[in-house]
C-alpha cells in the first residue's frame, strides 16, 4: 500500500503571531497548497502546556485561524481546525508517550529553554510536548511538515517515534495489512529565505511569541505606526551595510534585517545588498518599513475583518474538524488493533 503525500503543520494560539511565524511557516503553508493535500492546525492542546487565560485562549484560537485565512490558506480545499476538537490527537499522544524514551525527551532543547531554571515547576505537558507533536503528524500519517528551523529537533523525534512504533509492532502491522510499516517517517520542510527570523532586540535570539518584549517582534496585527516604531528601534551595528552576503558574517542584526527584507520582497539577500550595499541603516530601515507595511498591512486588515465575525471563524473550524476527525479516526482504528486493544 503506498502512502499518499500529505502535509501537516500547526501554530500555537499563544500571544501574538509574528513575522517569524508568517515567513517561516504560514507562507510555506500557502505555497504547498497547489501540490499537496494539506492539514493546518491551531494547536490549542500545545498552548496549555503553559497556563492560558481561557478567554485569551479562545481569542487566540480565532486569531490564528484568521491569520491562516488572511494569508491565503484555503480552508475549503484543505483542512483548517483547532486540535482539541479532534480527540484522536490526545489518544495517539498517549501511545507516543509510551513509545518514546525518557532519554530522547531529555535531549529536547526547547523544553530546556522554556522551562528555564525552574524545571521542577514546569508542567508535565511542557515536557511531553514533542510526543503530542509527533501524534499530531502521525495521526494523519502525514509525510511532509513545513516548520521553522526551531522545530527540526522535534521532527527528528517524531521520526524516531514512527520508526520505533513500526518496529515494535511489525507483526501486527503486517496482520493489519500494511507492508511498509504503518507510519511514514515525516519529512521536515525547512526551506525558504526566513526559516529562523531573529528578535529585533537581539540578533542571536529567535523572534518569538513568548518574548516578553513586544519590541522584539513585528506582530501580524501591528498597524503601520507600530511597524515603523519597531523597525526604526531595531538593534543594529554602527557599520554601513555590506555589498556582499559574506559581509553579514558576525553581524547577526544586520543579517536578520536583510533576511527579512529579502523574504518579504522575494529577492535573494545578494540582490538586496546590491541595492543597499554601502547605505546607512537609517536609509535601509525606511525601505524596510515601507515594504513591511505594504506586505503585512493587507493581512492585518483582513485579520481584523475576519475577527469581527467569530461565528464565521468557528464554522470554518467546525467544518475542518469534522473532516480531520474522519481521517484521524480511521487511522486510530488501525492503531488500536496494531497495539492490541479490543474495540467494539
Ligand atoms: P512560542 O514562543 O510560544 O513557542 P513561536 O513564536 O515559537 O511561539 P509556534 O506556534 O511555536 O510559535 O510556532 C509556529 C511555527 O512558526 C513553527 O513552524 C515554528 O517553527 C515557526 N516559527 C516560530 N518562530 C519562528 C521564527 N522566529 N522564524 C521562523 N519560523 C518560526
Ligand atoms: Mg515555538
Amino acid at each position: 500500500m503506498t502512502i499518499e503525500p500529505r502535509v501537516f503543520s500547526g501554530v500555537q494560539p499563544t500571544g501574538n503571531l509574528h513575522l517569524g511565524n508568517y515567513l517561516g511557516a504560514i507562507t510555506r503553508f500557502v505555497a504547498l497548497q497547489d501540490s499537496h493535500n494539506c492539514i493546518y492546525c491551531v494547536v490549542d492542546l500545545h498552548a496549555i502546556t503553559v497556563w492560558q487565560d481561557p478567554a485569551d485562549l479562545r481569542r487566540s484560537i480565532r486569531e490564528v485561524t484568521a491569520a491562516f485565512l488572511a494569508s491565503g490558506v484555503d480552508a475549503k480545499k484543505h483542512i483548517v481546525f483547532n486540535q482539541s476538537q479532534v480527540a484522536a490527537h490526545a489518544e495517539l499522544a498517549w501511545i507516543c508517550n509510551c513509545v518514546a524514551r525518557m532519554g530522547w525527551l531529555n535531549r529536547m532543547t526547547q523544553f530546556k529553554e522554556k522551562a528555564g531554571k525552574d524545571r521542577e515547576n514546569a508542567s508535565v505537558g511542557l515536557y511531553a510536548y514533542p510526543d503530542l507533536m509527533a501524534a499530531d503528524i502521525l495521526v494523519y500519517r502525514a509525510t511532509h511538515v513545513p516548520v521553522g528551523e526551531d522545530q527540526k529537533q522535534h521532527l527528528e523525534l517524531a521520526r524516531d517515534i514512527a520508526h520505533k512504533f513500526n518496529t515494535d509492532f511489525a507483526q501486527t502491522i503486517l496482520e493489519e495489512g500494511f507492508f511498509k510499516g504503518f507510519f511514514p517517517l515525516p519529512e521536515p520542510l525547512i526551506s525558504g529565505p526566513a526559516t529562523r527570523v531573529m528578535s529585533l532586540r537581539d540578533g542571536t535570539k529567535k523572534m518569538s511569541k513568548s518574548d516578553p518584549s513586544d519590541m522584539s517582534r513585528i506582530n501580524l496585527s501591528d498597524d503601520a505606526e507600530a511597524i515603523e516604531k519597531k523597525v526604526k528601534k531595531a538593534k543594529t551595528d554602527p557599520e554601513p551595510l555590506p555589498s556582499e552576503e559574506k559581509g553579514l558574517e558576525g553581524r547577526p542584526e544586520a543579517d536578520n534585517l536583510v533576511g527579512i527584507y529579502a523574504a518579504l520582497s522575494g529577492l535573494a539577500k545578494e540582490a538586496v545588498l546590491r541595492d543597499f550595499g554601502g547605505a546607512q541603516f537609517s536609509k535601509f530601515k525606511n525601505a524596510l518599513v515601507e515594504l513591511s507595511v505594504e506586505k503585512l498591512g493587507p493581512i492585518g486588515a483582513e485579520m481584523k475583518r475576519l475577527s469581527a465575525d467569530p461565528a464565521y471563524i468557528d464554522s470554518v473550524l467546525a467544518d475542518g474538524a469534522a473532516r480531520a476527525r474522519e481521517i484521524a479516526d480511521k487511522n486510530m482504528q488501525h492503531v488500536r488493533n496494531i497495539v492490541g486493544f479490543i474495540q467494539s
